[in-house]
């Protein structure tokens, strides 16, 4: 079927990039469940359907754990690891085989009414990665159904014919795990949410991800075109022809960057008159550092360690840290990594941590306020990161200092630590780099007191915006006020730059305005050499700043420092950009949604 009115979409997206392509829908067959009721005399044997159908089940996860852990690793093959552990769940046994006696239906029933009532609990619990967890029960529980009822399992059934765009109602882990990349170019769900698991395996797998869309997909069908801005979360179902010939273009641009630049094969790209910045990646598990490097020959330049615990469901102790950390620095080795200490609280809790419960959890005991209020877990996770710098070039740094006194405490602990692991002999690096994030405003203000504590600043700037126009950063009703480059922003960031330099530091951007090519001259104008963003917006970044010449940068800065806010140097940013680099790749180059 093609044609037909354009439509929008509206989801998440998890990775960047644009797609053009017919899509593949695969909307959700519900399994059909038996009615049926059993006599007690035919409990063992629904049991003993029940136990074949768990032996089949952990037969084919386990080949599926050996194809993931192959493909993406061990940490990626814990997701299988925990639908493994789940046929063993004894409480949901138990629940089934209480359901089966009292009930007595048929096993069918059972499992589906025992899985229900355990995804019920995952959703009403406030931790995320609970909720998220529901979405892995109900995986298990389909699988095992199927298995019951001799229906086909995992994976796909029909492949289309020519590279497509699923788009599924849900997809979940193990789907994701067994998809066939040479036949899906990008996933669009109705489910999963930023850090489901599905998004994660598709991040991993580099494969353009659209989930949590809010618009229903009935009426989509195979062979329909459509055209994903994966980076703005936006799927044009039917587009017209010139909006799929610049989403299109926009897509073989991309590749050709990306081939460009690991052709070019250099780490630093330069300014036109000389400038070298360096470009490194942010990134959330060990797995996705080993990726950058392997795939750009970047270093990280933010390692989120909270992801770590928050995938797990629970807090790492130092020895599994440490083997984290450890193969990271050594995946990356001889580029850098840089650790940043647990940023959990605000939009990231974890209910095992038993944190405070708080009004205002974005202004309460977050990132290294968390750290101080627990330190046996603050040193643990030093200790961690140090031992792991006897492996690599590793460097530390601290999230959310709002105050001179944070830092010196932070400082204290670290180096009580490096004498702990003196004392034990330990090995470790005691000339490790030691950062300060700068994400919120007393921090830059102050910046000149903090720059001689530390080796760096690294400026997080989706924090930084959040905290200086008292704008929530996820809230889509005042994103109008969202303003990375408002003038009130730029200055601080310059302020904090003119005091690392004066101190002799470095400063790093890794909040996502790095990878924003409108502000790009911006943060290099202000002489700022490390850039720090997801490893997709590697190659265009590199290659704006090939393009563009630093005196010219260091004149936009003076101008937009004097704008009245943000949306004014928006569009000196546009003008500049048009000038220097017209062919770069800001979004202006595809038409306005229909
Ligand atoms: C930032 O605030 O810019 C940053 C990089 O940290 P996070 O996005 O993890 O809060
Ligand atoms: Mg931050």
């Amino acid at each position: 079927m093609e044609g037909g009115k354009p439509r929008l979409l509206h989801g998440i997206g998890v990775t960047t990039g644009t797609v053009v392509g017919k899509c593949w829908v695969r909307l959700m067959h519900e399994i059909v469940l038996p009615e049926r009721q059993i006599t007690p005399e035919q409990i063992p044997s629904e049991w003993k359907r029940l136990e074949e159908a768990l032996g089949l089940s952990r037969g084919q996860l386990e080949d599926l754990y050996e194809n993931v852990r192959q493909m993406m690793g061990d940490d990626k093959a814990e997701i299988i690891e925990f639908h493994l552990m789940m046929l063993d769940d004894e409480e949901l046994l138990q629940n089934i085989r209480t359901i089966l006696e009292q009930e007595l239906c048929c096993i069918e029933q059972a499992v589906d009414h025992a899985i229900a009532a355990a995804c019920t609990t995952m959703q009403s619990k406030a931790d995320p990665y609970f909720q998220e967890r529901a979405e892995d029960i109900r995986d298990v529980g389909n699988r095992i159904l199927r298995n019951l009822l001799g229906e086909p399992v995992g994976g796909i059934q029909y492949s289309p014919k020519e590279p497509s765009v699923l788009l599924t109602d849900d997809l979940t882990p193990t789907e994701t795990a067994h998809l066939d990349l040479n036949i899906v170019k990008a996933i669009v769900t109705r489910g999963g949410s930023r850090t489901s698991h599905t998004a994660i395996l598709a991040r991993a797998l580099g494969i353009p991800a659209i989930v949590a869309v809010q618009e229903t997909l009935d009426g989509l069908a195979d062979g329909m075109e459509v055209a994903l801005d994966v980076s703005r979360g936006v799927v044009i179902v039917n587009p017209d022809e010139a909006t799929a010939a610049a989403y299109r273009a926009r897509e073989e641009k991309q590749k050709a960057l990306l081939a460009q630049m690991l052709d070019e094969n250099r780490l630093c790209p330069e300014t036109r008159d000389g400038f070298q910045a360096r470009l490194v990646a942010n990134v959330e598990l060990p797995h996705e550092a080993e990726q950058a490097k392997r795939r750009y020959n970047v270093g990280v330049g933010l390692f989120r360690t909270e992801f770590l615990f928050i995938t797990k469901g629970r807090p790492l102790s130092e020895e599994e840290q440490f083997e984290n950390y450890r193969q990271t620095a050594e995946a990356v080795y001889p580029r850098s990594v840089i650790f940043r200490t647990l940023d959990i609280g605000g939009d990231k809790v974890l209910s095992q941590l038993d944190m405070p419960q708080e009004l205002n959890p974005f202004m309460g005991t977050r990132a290294i306020r968390f750290s101080l209020y627990r330190p046996e877990l603050f040193k643990e996770q030093l200790r961690a990161i140090l031992r792991a710098s006897a492996y690599g070039k590793v460097r530390v740094m601290f999230p959310m200092i709002s105050t001179q006194e944070e830092l010196v405490h932070a400082i204290k602990y670290l180096d009580e630590v490096k004498l702990e692991l003196s004392r034990d002999n330990i090995p470790f690096n005691d000339e490790l780099d030691v950062g300060c994030m700068i994400e919120v405003p007393s921090a830059a203000l102050l910046a000149e007191r903090l720059a001689p504590m530390v080796d760096f600043f690294s400026i997080g700037t989706n924090d930084l915006v959040q905290y200086s126009l008292a704008v929530d950063r996820g809230n889509p009703a005042i994103a109008y006020l969202y303003q990375p480059a408002h003038p009130a922003v730029l200055r601080q960031m310059k302020h904090v730059v003119d005091a690392a330099y004066a101190s002799g530091k470095w400063v790093s951007v890794c909040g996502e305005m790095a990878a924003e090519l409108l502000y790009t001259p911006l943060i290099l104008g202000m002489g700022i050499h490390e850039l720090s963003m997801s490893p997709m917006s590697l190659p265009s970044v590199h290659q704006l700043i090939s393009n563009i010449r630093m005196q010219d940068a260091e004149i936009l800065v003076a101008q937009a420092l004097e704008c009245n806010d943000g949306l004014e140097v928006d569009a000196l940013c546009r003008n500049f950009l048009q000038r220097a680099c017209p062919e770069i790749l800001t979004g202006d180059d595809l038409p306005p949604l229909p």
